[in-house]
């Protein structure tokens, strides 16, 4: 195992306004990959977004999950990717046919991509509409970033068959305007776009392979870098017996008890991680029984 698996790692650039992480998902990603037989190309889009989802939940200060979705009318019919604030991830991706073309436009067709962030708590969740770019889900995502958040972002992002990795650069507000190094507004963005420039050059591979004080070297050239402590991600779903039963419960007891007539027992599969939760006759009373202790308690 790699000393930077399944880690993330924050960075800022010393003495100019760049900031940025790197991701390197490897348990996470084949856990999370292997629930469905993904083809290639769609196994491919798939990496790219759970690893952006890390790496732009890592750019919010927050509780709770941010996530990735995009849907259309092409082959690749949905695609979702979720990243928590406790550095769990899930995702999924469904599909229709056979899948060559692995541009995001063509696999998506007519189609939508959107971030949602929900903040936890009680607090309202977010979604803001993502304008699909041709050149991929980095470009897409890293355009809407910087357009919603008013910050330059980028984002570079590698997949292979047991590991994907991604790269975010931003470049961050002046905050201290005493410091001589931003007097000039000159120099930090000419170490923005050097920055920029440098990690342009870097191939999949090196961006999968590299060693992170490499990696930085590579797209910081002699400028000091501090490295914070790498932060682990795991695979996990967080579907669970409680939530199917609110969603049974939903459905009403009416459409429940017709299905389990009809087939003795309500199976709910998570596409997720391909957890299955079964209700028989008994266990589908019980959730509006539970419902009716609710509704009893809340009247008293
Ligand atoms: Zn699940």
């Amino acid at each position: 195992m790699k000393p930077d698996s399944d880690s993330l790692y924050r960075f800022v650039v010393e003495g100019c306004n760049v900031r940025g992480q790197l991701v390197y998902l490897d348990q996470s990603w084949r856990e999370l990959a292997s629930r469905h037989d993904y083809p290639p190309v769609v196994r491919r889009i798939l990496g790219e977004a759970v690893s952006a989802a890390a790496l732009l939940s890592a750019t919010i200060k927050f509780d709770g999950a941010l996530s990735i979705q995009a849907s259309g009318d092409g082959g690749l019919r949905l695609l979702i990717a979720e990243a928590t604030a406790n550095g769990t991830l899930r995702g999924l991706a469904r599909w229709k046919g056979e899948l060559h073309d692995g541009r995001l436009t063509r696999l998506l067709g007519n189609g939508r991509l959107a971030i949602t962030i929900d903040p936890g708590g009680n607090r309202e969740r977010y979604q803001g509409i993502v304008e699909l770019q041709s050149d991929g889900l980095s470009q897409s995502l890293g355009g809407y970033f910087s357009h919603s958040e008013q910050l330059p972002t980028r984002l570079w992002l590698a997949v292979e068959e047991q590991r994907v990795a991604g790269l975010l650069l931003q470049r961050v507000p002046e905050a201290d305007k005493e410091k001589p190094w931003l007097d000039d507004d000159g120099t930090s963005a000419d170490a923005w776009r050097q920055t920029v420039g440098y990690a342009e050059t870097l191939n999949p591979t090196e961006l999968l392979e590299l060693s992170v004080p490499d990696l930085l070297a590579r797209i910081n050239g002699d400028r000091p870098v501090r490295l914070y402590r790498g932060e682990g991600w795991r695979f996990l779903c967080s579907c669970s017996r409680e939530k199917v039963t609110e969603v049974l419960r939903a459905l009403g007891r009416d459409n429940l008890d017709s299905l389990i007539e009809e087939r003795r027992q309500v199976n709910v599969n998570c596409e997720f991680c391909n957890a299955e939760f079964s209700f028989d006759a008994v266990d589908v009373a019980r959730v509006f029984v539970d419902d009716y202790h609710v509704l009893h308690a809340t009247r008293h």
